[in-house]
């Protein structure tokens, strides 16, 4: 029985989660579950789950959901009791589904035990790749990637040697601005945006998804979780989502891994690993999905990928500053604040006014963040 610890259990990540959970009793079991406020969803998967520890990080709402809960649960709250959470409780894999940055502190602490982390909280990598990836070689901890393309990537490398991979190429939906001219980004609504073509995904996501922000923060997720320079790290449009990512190797072939769009089969795979489980998914059936296609990405009109690239170029703490920043303006966005064309406006200020610092710490990750928060706010 392999405990999971859930980070993020209210979201479609971790309802997905729960989902595979509630299919395969006999092999998983809740460790504990965690939300940032969403008690009223939190309520139902506790009386379901019966996990012996939940966390809030709101503290008010952890006092509150103390207060409802009839069975026996401990609560514990705020990012104390996350890491506490991380660092303490009896489980074997951390599954990151939390959005944003707020996942790498408990994600450290499970991996100094070197635990198994399901990882679909993509900046945790993002902004502490070199800190993680140094972590996780020094305690024996292994990253299995639940973000669907890097799923896809790490499948078609099971069997293969590093040194004969040419390059892998990261397949995009290209979001629903896809056939927009550039300019016409100008105009989008937020409902436009929210309005994704093949995933159904939280708001952050789906917004980063329609500026290919969400592929830019992927490409510097790969270049950790493979070990690749971004010279090998390539993407493609396929809007039909179809294949979720390729490996080219250096003997020309490429390996694709297909399916469904269904975060169910990464989130699965990564939970079972080394193992393929038996699912009750839909499957693909290839004569109704008749055509793939292969589209060039924009850089000129998905400014963000391209910034994305530029702050893996530059490294040190400029994709923490990146990915700080457009968390801000994709926030500022949703509120109705500034139009789309406007997210890679305010990312690439932040990244020209602060200072870059290379193999940053804890501490030093944390005050970027803060400072790329507070400057995109203001700005
Ligand atoms: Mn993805």
């Amino acid at each position: 029985m392999k405990k999971v610890l859930v980070l993020g259990s209210t979201g479609s990540i971790g309802v997905n989660t729960l989902n595979i959970i509630r299919q395969f009793r006999d092999r998983f079991a809740v460790a504990a579950l965690t939300v940032n406020t969403r008690i009223d969803l939190l309520q139902p998967q506790i009386q379901e789950f019966k996990p012996p520890v939940v966390v809030v990080k709101n503290e008010k709402l952890a006092d509150e959901l103390r207060k409802r809960l009839t069975i026996k649960c401990e609560v514990l709250a705020g990012i104390d009791g996350l890491i506490s959470a991380a660092a303490n409780l009896d489980y074997d894999i951390l599954l990151g589904a939390m959005v944003g940055f707020a996942g790498l502190a408990p994600t450290l602490e499970a991996i100094k035990r070197g635990k198994r982390i399901a990882l679909a909280n993509k900046e945790t990598l993002v902004v502490g790749g070199e800190l993680v990836t140094e972590l996780c070689k020094k305690h024996n901890s292994e990253i299995i990637p639940v973000d669907s393309e890097h799923s896809a990537i790490y499948q078609c490398l099971v069997g293969e040697n590093a040194h004969s991979v040419q390059k892998i190429i990261l397949t995009a939906s290209g979001g629903p601005f896809l056939h927009l001219r550039k300019d016409e980004l100008n105009n989008v609504t937020v409902k436009d945006a929210l309005n994704h073509p093949t995933w159904k995904m939280g708001n952050k996501v789906t917004i980063d998804s329609a500026s290919m922000m969400n592929k830019g923060l992927e490409v510097i997720e790969a270049h950790w979780l493979f070990s690749l320079p971004k010279e090998k790290i390539e993407v493609i449009i396929h809007p039909q989502s179809i294949i979720h990512s390729m490996v080219e190797f250096i003997d020309g072939s490429i390996k694709a891994q297909m399916g469904l769009p269904d975060m169910k089969l990464p989130i699965q795979y990564a939970l079972g690993y080394p193992e393929r489980l038996k699912s009750n998914f839909q499957k693909t059936c290839l004569p109704e999905i008749n055509t793939l296609n292969f589209i060039e990405p924009d850089m000129e009109k998905f400014e963000c990928l391209k910034l994305a690239y530029e702050a893996l170029d530059s490294g040190g703490t400029a994709p923490c500053v990146l990915n700080a920043a457009n968390e801000v303006a994709v926030e500022r966005f949703l509120n109705g604040e500034i139009k789309l064309s406007y997210i890679p406006f305010l990312i690439n200020k932040a990244l020209e006014k602060i200072e870059n610092h290379k193999s940053p710490d804890i501490e030093t990750i944390f005050e970027c963040d803060k400072l790329a928060r507070e400057l995109t706010a203001q700005l």
